[in-house]
């Protein structure tokens, strides 16, 4: 599904390389975990699979589908069914959470050929999914994220996710200091996503989050390439030992 060949990649800005080589493979129903110790490179990864401009691929591929991604621009990937669950949500102030759900589920709609939504239609698949999340309606009255708190705006990602029906869903917790109520939030939505034709790629510092979403497979992100690959004992086994056995293997 997701194929990572070869991938190096530096800040447009000042030609810093972070990405240095990376080999990723990701198979449909997968669920993912990508980890390492801070600056690795693991949100820079996740930038670069959205499309963000301010990182430039100097080296190899990324193909979804068989297909390369590389020139597709944020939206373009979007509609083919990536979607990037940002570390820290911006706000919309003015624009009701709901208002932005319909427009991002219309423009995708769009780009994917398919007519709008009626509001019936929209209204009803707004309700469902909010009260699977245990959203309260007031709270898609409000202007999306704009004084939400941090479990509000996971959940508000969440439901995003959930509408948007993605085929690939990367979602990047590193820095968020998520507490237990926020990671149980997104790990309940990862977990009703889970499905054979949909992958996850679950980016994360810490292991704790992996005792809610369980792993098919753990890749360990070291300077800008994967050190490591197994399967979820590998992330107790950092939870135990730290990364530094697995780092001096590699260095
Ligand atoms: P991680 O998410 O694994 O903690 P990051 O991807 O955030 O790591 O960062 C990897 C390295 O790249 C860090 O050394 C960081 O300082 C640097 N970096 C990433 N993006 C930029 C940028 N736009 N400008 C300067 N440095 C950057
Ligand atoms: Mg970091
Ligand atoms: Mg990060």
């Amino acid at each position: 599904m997701l194929e990572i060949k070869n991938l190096h990649a530096r800040i447009a800005e000042d030609g810093t390389e972070i990405i240095r080589g990376l080999n990723l493979t990701v198979k449909p129903g997968e669920i993912a975990a990508i980890m390492g110790p801070n600056g690795s490179g693991k949100s820079t990864l996740s930038y670069i699979l959205s499309g963000r401009e301010d990182y430039e691929v100097t080296e190899g591929d990324i193909t979804y589908n068989g297909e390369s991604i590389l020139e597709l621009d944020p939206a373009e990937r979007a509609s083919k069914g990536i979607f990037l669950a940002f570390q820290y949500p911006v706000e919309i102030p003015g624009v009701a959470t709901m208002q932005f759900l319909k427009v991002a589920m219309n423009e995708q709609r769009k780009a994917r050929g398919e007519a709008e939504l009626t509001t019936p239609d929209f209204m009803r698949r707004v309700k469902e999914a909010a009260e699977g999340l245990k959203i309260d309606p007031a709270m898609l009255r409000r202007p999306l994220n704009v004084g939400f708190s941090g479990g509000e705006k996971k959940r508000a990602e969440i439901l995003q996710m959930a509408l948007l029906e993605p085929t690939l869903c990367i979602l990047d917790e590193t820095d968020s200091g998520l507490d237990i109520d926020a990671l149980k939030i997104v790990a309940d939505g990862v977990n009703a996503l889970r499905s054979p034709d949909r992958a996850v790629i679950v980016i994360t510092h810490y292991q704790r989050l992996l005792d809610y979403i369980v792993p098919d497979t753990v890749h360990v992100l070291y300077k800008g390439q994967i050190i490591r690959t197994g399967d979820k004992e590998l992330a107790h086994e950092l939870e135990a030992n730290g990364y530094a056995d697995v780092i001096g293997t590699a260095a």
